[in-house]
């Protein structure tokens, strides 16, 4: 008889997205005449630059003959990709990563979920409150969350509460134990960015307490603000405690493509039972070399396209694209009152719903009085009631004509 992981059986089976989708297209057959406009998922909507369409087309043409054929390639990434990373991501911001701590992966979700099967069942791990659910239901998935609380919560994990009065980032949870922090910045769903200054006091807090942090910077593309950190790895002692996961889907709209990285550098370790140090690249690159077969040839070359000058160029203005929608965004709702944070080095605006309205009743209100759709902040955990989420990935005209309509929704009230 196979008996069930019955982890799985504690997730919660309603998935936020399709719970949204249930409600919009209810909306949808009693309204039929009403274009729904969705600022809502969080899913790029430019087509991809011309040198990543050139280098796909071209790497197309090299696997249709025979010379220039791939089959299975390094589970690691090409060294072609892991060289322009290490250059331009890091090397050029004198920041030292080896390409050999590069591991090239199919996109995000798939490295901050699978990272901790490197970790024991008995770590405690800390998340900020609201968070992208991966990490907490991968970890749920693998026994390490303790049973479920009639608020939601888990029991063996340290929610970090992140509210407009810390910034968004949460105090270093001093006096409490962890093994295991996530963190991610810019942050979805919020839109916040972490200091150099705040970094550092994680960056020091980790070394002191012996704790792991999982950085997630799949949005670092968006950061405006020269001061503020692109690479926990700006911090140089995060070397020794940190590992990193970027993401090609916001910064190049590789959503459908497929492609990003993970990086583990050589001084990070973790504990046996007996005290002894274990590097987590090496072990990362057993289970990648077990689980793993790389991203495609195909992927990695338009990948490493992004890196080329025009390449730069015209990833740049796609993220400027969605970036002036934020700053509209900002500009119209900030003028009607409401409280917007993010949006600034973020393609995220997280939005207090006013009048005390929870996040779900103002979903609805948006929806059913402008036909706009937003994402309720409480899907992204407890303390995100209150809250919504809006994203600039939307087209300018569908942004423009969303923002009208809140407009004349409001200034009816
Ligand atoms: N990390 C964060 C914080 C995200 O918001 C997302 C996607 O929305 C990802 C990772 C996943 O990115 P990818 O498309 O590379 O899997």
């Amino acid at each position: 008889m196979a008996f069930v992981n019955e982890n799985f059986l504690g997730l919660s089976s309603g998935y936020l997205f399709a719970d949204i989708a249930k409600r919009v297209n209810a909306f949808r057959s009693t309204h039929p005449d009403t274009k729904v406009i969705s600022l809502g998922i969080g899913d790029v909507t430019q087509p991809l630059c011309p040198s990543v369409i050139r280098a796909m087309h071209k790497a197309v043409d090299e696997l249709a003959s025979a010379s220039g054929f791939r089959g299975y390639g390094p589970e690691q990434g090409y060294g072609f990709l892991r060289e322009a990373i290490a250059q331009h991501d890091f090397f050029m911001h004198d920041i030292p990563i080896d390409a050999g701590e590069i591991f090239v992966n199919d996109g995000a979700k798939s490295d901050t979920g699978n990272i901790q099967e490197l970790l024991g069942r008995e770590c405690v791990v800390g998340v900020s409150d609201p968070i992208y659910p991966v990490y907490i239901d991968s970890n749920v998935m693998a026994g390490r969350a303790g049973t479920k609380l009639p608020d939601g919560r888990w029991s063996n994990i340290l929610y970090m509460p992140c509210t407009a009065e810390n910034g968004f980032v949460p105090p270093v949870p001093h006096g409490r134990h962890v093994d295991v922090v996530y963190l991610c910045y810019p942050n979805n769903p919020t839109g916040a960015v972490i200091s150099r200054k705040e970094l550092e006091r994680w960056v020091n807090f980790a070394l002191e307490d012996d704790v792991l942090i999982l950085y997630d910077a799949a949005y670092h593309a968006y950061i405006r603000d020269a001061d503020i950190p692109r690479s926990i790895y700006e911090i140089a002692d995060a070397r020794r405690c940190a590992i990193e996961f970027h993401s090609f889907s916001k910064t190049a709209g590789f959503t459908g493509v497929r492609c990003g990285y993970t990086i583990v550098p050589k001084e990070v370790t973790a504990a046996t039972r007996r005290g002894e140090r274990i590097p987590l690249g090496s072990l990362w690159n057993r289970r990648q070399c077990t689980k793993f077969n790389g991203a495609s040839y195909i992927s990695q070359r338009a990948a490493e396209a992004i890196y080329s000058p025009e390449g730069e160029r015209e990833v740049k203005a796609t993220i400027d694209y969605y970036m002036s929608n934020a700053d509209r965004m900002l500009a119209m709702l900030s003028r009607l009152g409401f409280d917007c944070y993010g949006g600034r080095n973020a393609p995220y605006i997280w939005m207090r719903t006013p009048d005390g309205m929870s996040s779900w009743q103002f979903f609805e209100a948006l929806l059913h009085d402008a036909g706009v759709v937003c994402t309720p902040g409480v899907g992204f955990g407890p303390a995100g009631e209150g809250y919504v989420r809006l994203t600039a990935f939307s087209n300018h005209e569908d942004t423009q004509e969303a923002l009208c309509r809140i407009e004349k929704w409001r200034s009816n009230k």
